[in-house]
């Protein structure tokens, strides 16, 4: 940090990776962001990592996502944070909405869902599609009833939510004021089948837990942000402000996914390359061949 930078403890920031795999350099660019956001407003930087699916994190990923990290010169404030480490909180948070009758359990297997989407029954939201509301409709003590003895996952009653909240609005400081519609997003799952939370609930329960001050983020999880609007009335939760950058795309204009075979930051850091030479190129806009922004 440059000593120009006045300290700000007005400002937390953080950068939230899931260890489901190795960071890319669409990562890279998301930590250097949020980052250099904090640092040149004088904030903190927090870094929390986001393995509430046990399925799929790894502690070899955590591992590699702090050396990724370091060698991209990204330092952060304090301890990492866990969430694995708080799944208490956010069975609180959940039983809260059970006891506002926002959660109905939903007993749809995968094929039931595939079936819906190919009925043309499910439409494609920003975030993928829209679950029909099939459990929504189920007879409450009948549904109960299965629950006790059928695995299914909760899932949020937007409408009824919304009715409760009434119109809500969040800032988004690249986007502008923003009027929530979370109904686009439809019935999401906030305790799934597999899992003890949802992205969704965990971490609107944590940016309010860690004082996260600016959600800075990329362009991807701008949608989820109503449905983290509306959770945080429904809680009482505060609401930050959000920044959602844009997101570092290939040649078919495709955001970078490891799946799609983006390179590692741990090859280019095993390989001996500089992490912060990288950032520095990213900093003044120059990106590998083939890659360019959203
Ligand atoms: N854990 C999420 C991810 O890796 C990001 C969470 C967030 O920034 O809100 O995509």
């Amino acid at each position: 940090m440059t000593s120009s930078v006045q300290l700000n403890p007005d400002i937390v920031v953080r950068f939230a990776p899931s260890p489901n795999g190795l960071l890319h350099l669409g990562h890279a660019y998301a930590a250097m962001m949020a980052h250099d956001f904090a640092r040149a407003r004088g904030g903190q930087f927090l870094l929390r990592i986001e393995d509430i699916d046990s399925g799929r994190s790894r502690p070899e990923f955590v591992t590699a996502i702090l050396d990724d990290l370091r060698w991209l010169g990204l330092g952060w404030d304090g301890n990492v944070i866990f969430q694995s480490q708080r799944l208490d909180s956010y069975a609180a948070a959940a039983d809260r909405l059970k006891a506002l009758d926002l959660l109905y359990p939903c007993f749809c297997s995968r094929s039931d869902i595939r079936h819906l989407q190919e009925e043309g029954l499910q439409p494609e939201g920003p975030d993928g599609p829209v679950y029909a509301g099939t459990c929504r409709h189920l007879d409450p003590q009948q549904a109960r009833k299965r629950a006790a003895t059928e695995p299914h996952s909760w899932r949020l009653d937007v409408a009824k939510a919304a009715a409760i909240t009434g119109p809500l609005q969040w800032t988004d400081e690249r986007h502008g004021l923003q009027a929530s519609r979370p109904e686009l997003l439809g019935d999401v799952i906030l305790v799934p089948k597999e899992t003890p939370v949802a992205y969704h609930l965990a971490v609107t329960v944590d940016d309010a837990r860690d004082g996260i001050t600016h959600v800075v983020r990329g362009d991807d999880l701008f949608a989820s942000t109503a449905i983290h609007r509306l959770l945080q009335a429904l809680l009482g939760l505060p609401t930050p402000i959000y920044f959602h950058h844009r997101l570092l795309c290939d040649e078919e204009g495709a955001k970078l996914a490891k799946s799609r075979g983006s390179a590692s930051l741990s090859v280019l850091r095993l390989a001996g390359k500089s992490g912060q030479d990288l950032l520095q190129d990213f900093r003044q806009g120059i990106f590998p061949v083939g890659i360019s922004l959203s």
